[in-house]
């Protein structure tokens, strides 16, 4: 029929449909049998089991493992500019209905799969906005993202960077920096739980801060009542100036590698008037645990809260080891009826590897874990039980004997 253009089609190998029948948004090369239709790199596909059977609608990368990612499982509705803005006003009102305090004005907007766009994640950061973008497919309607964006949430400007990795894993050639409207100041200050953190969306790790830690930093600062506090991969101290400030720790050591993030760790320690209290220490994690075993130093809180470990499915082993000695060493340096809070943001480690690392975390220092809380990210940061792999942020807080 004139005008009506079909669109391309990917079939599935046998037996390979029924995580994308359950919703996973990534469909690998290797789960492909043929694609007929000939796309181009961003284009949209339908996607279909070996039988024919529809399975999802999604946007083709040649470049990519993640050679479709799926955004629809209605066979009649298009991946067009109103979809897309139908998404993120979604990701939006759920953030303003349920997620946000009048004390922080910061948190994540859109979340990538959790939100149903596989490939955008945007942080709200005071008055701007950062977009990651993880996807050539979506890259390719950052215009259409970008203005969808500023007429929704009107800020005053948006910045975009573009995680290590993501640009060859998917063909990408984005230039980062200021999109919409003008320049954040360098650093911007952002409220959280009711304080002051500075952060430089342009220079800073991650998206500038990891926000996903927000509500841990509070429940962790309830078990810091005149504690003598460790707080190690501290970044720029989020959880030992909380721990200070919110839950009145005695003394708080910030062990980072970075020394920008130290100087801004102290600069947000001053701010919240708890410098006296705080000392920031540039080390590895690691050498810092031994030195501290080998003085008999002790702590009566230890925050663990390293980088991921495991990028790829093949590191999981060596991550889950990683993790071991980790925290074989921080039990060490834990007073008796100590609390150690406990993180991994790796999401191929899943929950489950993470407490049986734990749990021979206690065989190993023979003496028993008793798990408090478990927690996750922020609600802000959603997780998707169609997508394990969007479950990424594990927090265990643990009294230890
Ligand atoms: N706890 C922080 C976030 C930690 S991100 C917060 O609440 O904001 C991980 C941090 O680990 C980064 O700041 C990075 O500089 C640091 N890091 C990475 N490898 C390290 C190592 N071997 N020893 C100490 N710090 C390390």
């Amino acid at each position: 029929m004139a005008g009506l253009v079909a669109v391309p089609v990917v079939s599935l190998r046998p037996r390979k449909a029924q995580p994308f029948f359950n919703r996973h948004p990534w469909v690998f090369a290797g789960a492909i049998a043929k694609v007929a239709g000939n796309p181009q790199a961003g284009d949209e596909v339908v996607v279909k089991s070996h039988e024919g059977k529809f399975v999802g609608r999604g946007l083709f990368n040649p470049v990519s493992k993640i050679r479709v990612r799926l955004y629809s499982w209605n066979e009649e509705e298009a991946l067009n500019d109103e979809f897309w803005s139908e998404k993120i006003g979604n990701a939006i009102q759920l953030r303003e209905r349920h997620v946000v305090r009048p004390s922080t004005d910061s948190y994540r907007v859109v979340f990538s799969e959790s939100d149903g766009v596989s490939g955008l994640t945007v942080d709200r950061y005071g008055e701007w906005l950062m977009v990651q973008l993880t996807s050539l497919a979506l890259s390719l309607r950052r215009e259409c993202l970008f203005d969808v964006l500023a007429e929704r949430l009107k800020p005053k400007g948006i910045w975009l960077r573009t995680e290590k990795g993501i640009a060859e894993a998917e063909g990408l050639e984005l230039m980062d920096g200021l999109v919409r409207g003008v320049e954040p100041p360098r650093p911007m200050t952002i409220q959280e739980n009711g304080l002051r953190f500075g952060v430089d969306l342009a220079e800073g790790q991650k998206t500038g801060a990891f926000l996903d830690q927000r509500d841990n930093r509070r429940a962790a600062a309830a078990y810091c009542q005149g504690a003598k506090m460790l707080d190690l991969f501290s970044y720029c101290g989020g959880f030992g100036v909380t721990a200070a400030a919110l839950g009145g720790a005695a003394s708080v050591t910030c062990v980072d590698s970075s020394q920008p993030a130290l100087d801004a760790g102290l600069r947000n320690a001053e701010v919240n008037a708890v410098a006296d209290r705080m000392t920031f220490v540039r080390s590895d994690a690691f050498k810092f645990l031994e030195e501290a075993i080998s003085r008999s130093e002790q702590f009566d809180v230890v925050v663990l809260d390293p980088p991921k470990m495991a990028r790829r499915q093949a590191g999981i082993e060596q991550a889950l080891r990683g993790y071991h000695s980790l925290n074989v060493l921080a039990a060490s340096v834990l007073k008796p009826g100590g609390i150690l809070v406990t993180c991994s943001c790796s999401g191929r480690v899943s929950r489950s590897d993470f407490e049986m690392m734990l749990a021979q975390t206690g065989t190993s220092i023979r003496r028993s874990i008793k798990v408090l809380e478990t927690r996750g990210p922020a609600a802000d940061h959603p997780t998707s039980p169609n997508c394990p792999e969007s479950d990424y942020l594990k927090c265990f807080i643990c009294a230890i004997d």
